[in-house]
């Protein structure tokens, strides 16, 4: 069952879970996230990278909106970091229920205009909109990028930057970083800060950079208005550990329905255990009521 963003979350949000969203680069990990969230009864969502994109050709979302439409499973297409309206307006054309419009890097002034025109656009075919308001940080091998130094997002420009904009979500800088903490060790999330922002700003949150944090941490999140915890990392790692250790211990094979199912395998209990720890697990049926 495909729903946009705004509709998928409000769920999320009222019952105090986050949904998984999970980056698909090929057609593997759309079935990794498709039969984890059958297997968990799960809602989840399904993004793209702009990266991802000129991997996969535009053509890919088809694929992907033909099997969200045949599970009865709530799923949302959603485009991760736009950085332009043409790739919103790219994304919209092609098929996504929602779009990030990624200006955090501009002014405050500027990121409120370009996340405007876009909720103008999206809205007006019912896609839901995602923005950033602060910076997340960026580990090594993240092709998700991010700054050097994280920006904490400021409670009170969150509160006019919702109110200016009318976005549907906010991914907020709270101490994540995209990609894995290997040389920088794992974070401490400030989950204060999340409780203000929280407080000022009566629309689901986003946590970027979902991946190797303390499951403590992120446990908490959603009881502070993270309705979204993006994952990425975690899942890719898994397929191709698994991959990686297959390859070498079969050096002959060469059939991709031989060397698939072990990585796609491993991906999907990453998946799972995700879905049990955003709290997402079991919830399907919220959404049908
Ligand atoms: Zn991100």
């Amino acid at each position: 069952m495909l729903l946009n963003m705004k509709d998928l979350l409000k769920t999320a949000y009222e019952n105090q879970f986050a949904v998984g969203s999970y980056n698909v680069a090929n057609s593997e990990f759309v079935r990794v996230v498709i039969e984890a969230a059958e297997e968990k009864n799960a809602p989840a969502i399904i993004q793209i990278h702009p990266n991802e994109i000129e991997l996969l050709g535009d053509e890919f979302t088809a694929y992907v909106r033909e099997i969200c439409q045949r599970t009865s499973i709530p799923v949302a297409i959603h485009l991760d970091h736009g950085a332009s309206v043409q790739d919103v307006m790219r994304a919209i054309r092609n098929g996504f229920t929602s779009v990030m419009i990624d200006a955090s890097h501009a002014s405050f002034e500027d990121n409120i205009a370009v996340t405007k025109e876009v909720v103008k656009l999206a809205h007006a075919v019912n896609v839901s909109v995602e923005a950033e308001l602060g910076t997340i940080g960026s580990n090594d091998n993240s092709s998700e990028g991010g700054a050097d130094q994280i920006l904490y997002t400021d409670p009170q420009d969150a509160k006019i930057f919702v109110e200016e904009t009318g976005v549907d979500t906010l991914a907020v800088a709270i101490g994540t970083s995209h990609g894995q903490y290997k040389h920088a060790g794992k974070p401490e999330l400030k989950l204060d800060l999340l409780e203000e922002i929280h407080q000022q700003v009566d629309i689901p949150l986003v946590l970027h950079g979902g991946s190797d944090n303390k499951d403590e941490e992120i446990s908490q999140t959603y009881l502070h208005g993270v309705s979204k915890i993006n994952l990425s990392t975690d899942m890719k790692n898994a397929f191709f550990q698994e991959m990686r250790s297959f390859l070498i211990e079969n050096q002959d094979a060469y059939e991709p329905d031989v060397i698939m199912p072990s990585a796609r395998n491993a991906a999907k209990e990453v998946v799972k255990k995700k879905m049990d720890l955003f709290n997402s697990t079991n919830h399907a049926h919220l959404y049908f009521k």
